[in-house]
């Protein structure tokens, strides 16, 4: 009786959001995934949004005890694609109806970086304009946290999405996986910059760190409603083990499930929570389940983010170990993907941004 009362709620206590994150039965993970999927279904369809992601370089000057590509890990090879194979990547999806398009990377805030971005955003704009993208391909970004200025920048040249995870609200768990020169206080501000500028902004954290509690995933959550963010991004934490954060690998493989199902669950209650935001099924989810995706998809998420970025460099960005789809190209992605989207009665939308409705 409890839970169906909650299910049916449309505002959600920490309580509320603790109780749903916290359940184990099967009948009742399968109400609430139920709830969130048919939710979503009723406000935003049934249509799954492409953002094609280009990982355009591995090079970070950030530390992050949890990512592979940290600075100090000087056992990856470092990679910088050029300005035509990123603007080529991304006119690739504008082809494809894709809609938009991801450009990430390692976190730099030099010069000649912002400016390239720049660049690059302004030259994507202007070259996928057609009649099929009348305003051109929905550009998103993830290239950290950066000055006012530089967003503003980026904005101008024509992104209008940007993404930056907070990682975990927690100050506590913030700071435990982070070099003392990264605080939470600024991504904070970060994201409150991002959405005064205008951007569609995209936050979300990982799931399953060493420590963190239902009680502090729960406040993850309000934390997304707060912001009013308009997409979310979240998976599960996986050990990478050339990372201070390596000796973790056993208590992490112990919880492999636990941390697999809390995925689905954040998804779910996020859904709820947060209505009609675009929520996305990670690449992280299929590194641990092959069907990952695809269950992120029925416990309430709506993107999807296919590979773009060139086979030969991508074994260089791994943030995690044991990531997914190593060796597949665009195409062979595209259609996997489609395939795996319809196994679970869902439709690819084309030529279409996929905005938040407002
Ligand atoms: N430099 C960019 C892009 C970061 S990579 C930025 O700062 O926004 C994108 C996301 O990958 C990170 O925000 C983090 O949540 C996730 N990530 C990094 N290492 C991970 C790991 N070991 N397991 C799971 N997710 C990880």
């Amino acid at each position: 009786m409890k839970l169906n009362d909650i299910l049916n709620k449309k505002e959600f206590t920490k309580d509320d959001i603790a109780f749903l994150l916290s359940l184990e039965n099967v009948d009742d993970v399968e109400s609430l995934r139920a709830k969130a999927e048919d939710l979503l279904l009723t406000l935003r369809g049934n249509k799954v949004y492409f953002r094609g992601l280009v990982e355009f370089s591995n090079i970070c000057t950030s530390d992050c005890y949890y990512c592979g590509i940290r600075k100090s890990n000087t056992a990856v090879e470092r990679y910088q694609l050029s300005k035509e194979q990123i603007v080529d990547a991304a006119l690739w999806c504008a082809g494809q109806g894709y809609g938009s398009v991801v450009l990430q990377s390692g976190e730099r805030t030099d010069c000649a970086f912002v400016d390239s971005v720049v660049e690059i955003v302004r030259e994507i704009k202007r070259r996928s304009v057609s009649n099929a993208l009348p305003d051109g391909i929905g550009i998103t970004l993830c290239v950290g946290e950066q000055t006012e200025e530089t967003y503003r920048r980026f904005y101008d040249a024509g992104a209008h999405r940007y993404l930056l995870r907070i990682e975990s609200t927690s100050p506590e768990i913030f700071s435990r996986i982070h070099p003392e020169k990264q605080s939470l206080g600024n991504r904070i501000n970060c994201l409150k910059m991002l959405k005064k500028i205008g951007y569609k902004t995209g936050t979300g954290v990982m799931i399953g760190i060493p420590g963190q509690t239902v009680q502090d995933l729960a406040k993850d959550i309000l934390f997304f409603k707060e912001l009013d963010t308009d997409m979310i991004g979240m998976g599960p934490y996986i050990v990478h083990r050339q990372t201070p954060m390596a000796s973790y690998e056993n208590d992490v493989l112990a919880r492999y499930d636990d941390i697999f199902r809390m995925s689905l669950k954040m998804i779910a209650v996020t859904r709820l929570v947060l209505r009609n935001v675009n929520i996305a099924a990670t690449t992280a989810l299929q590194s641990m389940k092959p069907d990952g995706r695809e269950q992120g998809l029925t416990f309430g998420a709506n993107v999807i983010m296919p590979q773009l970025t060139p086979t030969d460099v991508r074994k260089n960005y791994l943030l995690y170990e044991k990531k997914t789809c190593l060796d597949e190209n665009a195409e062979q992605c595209r259609s996997c993907l489609t395939g795996r989207i319809g196994s679970v009665g869902r439709v690819v939308a084309v030529n279409e941004w996929g905005d938040r409705p407002l």
